[in-house]
């Protein structure tokens, strides 16, 4: 017997139709969706907007067999733990298709300042400071938020890997790990072979959390590093992750030195392939979308990041118009401030009005399918939609907030509206991870203590960064 859950009177939002379920119970059995079926029409509210007083009691006996528009049940009776939704909104998880996880250690510690004094006079200081206990302890503090805020998948790059995937491993969410390599200063070799043991060690060990390379980006990897890179993942059988063409400065300089763009780097050094997640790729070119599209590459796309650098640019529009798979990113907390991908995707419709001066640009139906998207981006099958058979990675979203009334359009509140507070029910893999802002499992007030203590220890000044951001 497998135990389940039942979701009970929730209402699924097509984000392909922008269309609405009428209300249903949804049963969630080995970390997938198994069956969805209509509730009994006298459960609905007819003005849909006070649901949760009635689902109660006038809610359908889901233990009777057989009964007309009964929850569904398992064939094999198993335990099933029935959550009360009161009419809630029934969503995918969101999909953060690139983050550095433990720099939330990081959060705040480097406001108004160019990428260069970013990197070089703040954040590439602090990270020396940082031991493999604050890796773990940044990773599930991000980790709970994530979970909190909506997102059930998130696609790593960083540092001391084994740290944080034991943090993935204690929070629930789903993660594909990338140990993060420069392939220029004195540990090149060390920070490989270390990267090569993480991957070999912890590459089938829980179908939750994968592994891929990480090799850092083409402005710090020669293209003999790169290639060496790619040769290890045609030998294990494995994804890469890696940033690209961050800001027009990096395309230039790459097309002064070497004729070519990074992203035709990439190419010609093997890492672009199928599978390879491309962070940012912000200033690809349409012979760049071309390469990436042909060979089934994603891009996460990281919006906030961007503005707060004061770069604004027309990627969103133009990417969608190539037909490559784009996903949302928060990157890290450093720069994003929160883990929160219904922000981004926000700050995504925004930056595509403001980069083109046109409020037509980054619509609703061009935005709201990118929550998701980074599902296909991370290769997970079945990811992003709620049907019978799809990964069972999904959110309640409660609307009895003022900023979710009165509720004319679901699509643009969910896009412009939504809080944290609407955030009511978290699953992954089919287990519940989180009610009402909660999370079930982790006891985040030791949490927050342990990450507070070690701020002053972070801040640590030395004498310079861990490498040199001269792009
Ligand atoms: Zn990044």
């Amino acid at each position: 017997m497998t135990a389940g859950t039942l979701l009970r009177n929730v209402r699924i939002p097509n984000f392909e139709e922008f269309s609405v379920s009428p209300l249903s119970h949804v049963l969630i059995k080995d970390g997938r969706i198994s069956g969805i079926d209509p509730a009994r029409p006298d459960t609905r509210d007819r003005t849909g907007d006070r649901v949760r007083d009635n689902a109660p009691d006038n809610a359908p006996d889901s233990t009777t067999e057989g009964a007309p528009h009964s929850a569904p049940r398992p064939v094999e009776e198993g335990p099933v733990t029935e959550i009360e939704c009161d009419g809630g909104y029934l969503v995918p998880g969101c999909v953060n298709t690139h983050a550095h996880t433990a720099m939330t250690l990081l959060r705040g510690t480097a406001e108004d300042l160019s990428p260069e004094d970013w990197f070089n006079r703040r954040i590439w200081i602090y990270e020396k400071n940082l031991t493999p206990e604050d890796v773990y302890l940044g990773t599930l503090l991000g980790s709970v938020e994530m979970l909190c805020n909506g997102t059930t998948a998130v696609a790593d790059h960083y540092f001391m890997m084994e740290n944080a995937y034991r943090a993935y491993r204690e929070s629930g969410i789903r993660a594909d790990c990338a140990p993060a390599v420069f392939g220029v200063g004195e540990f090149v070799e060390a920070e490989l072979q270390r990267s090569l043991e993480f991957l070999r060690e912890f590459r089938n060990k829980d179908d939750r959390i994968t592994v891929s390379l990480g090799p850092h980006s083409p402005y710090l990897c020669p293209e003999s590093f790169l290639q060496r890179v790619a040769s290890y993942a045609d030998e294990m059988g494995l994804r890469m992750h890696i940033h690209v063409s961050e800001t027009r400065s990096q395309v230039e300089k790459s097309i002064r030195e070497t004729g070519r763009t990074p992203v035709q780097i990439l190419y010609d050094t093997g890492v672009l392939r199928s599978g390879t997640i491309l962070a940012h790729a912000y200033y690809a070119e349409e012979h760049d979308f071309s390469l990436i599209h042909s060979v089934g590459a994603g891009v996460a796309h990281c919006a906030k990041t961007y503005m707060k650098f004061a770069d604004f640019h027309d990627f969103l529009p133009r990417a969608r118009a190539s037909g490559v798979p784009v996903g949302l990113g928060t990157d890290g907390a450093a720069s994003n401030n929160t883990m929160n991908i219904f922000e981004v995707a926000r700050d995504a419709a925004l930056l595509a009005k403001a980069a083109t001066a046109s409020p037509e640009a980054g619509p609703l139906s061009q935005v709201l399918p990118l929550l998701f998207g980074g599902g296909q981006v991370l290769g997970i099958e079945n990811y992003g939609t709620i049907c019978p058979g799809a990964v069972a990675d999904c959110v309640v979203l409660s609307c009895d907030t003022p900023n979710m009334q009165p509720g004319h359009d679901i699509f643009a509140d969910i896009l412009y509206s939504l809080s944290d507070r609407n955030i009511r029910t978290v699953i992954v893999d089919g287990l519940h991870c989180v009610q009402d802002g909660r999370h079930l499992t982790v006891d985040t007030e030791a949490l927050y203590r342990e990450v507070s203590e070690r701020k002053s220890y972070i801040m640590r000044h030395h004498d310079g960064p861990m490498q040199v951001y001269d792009t």
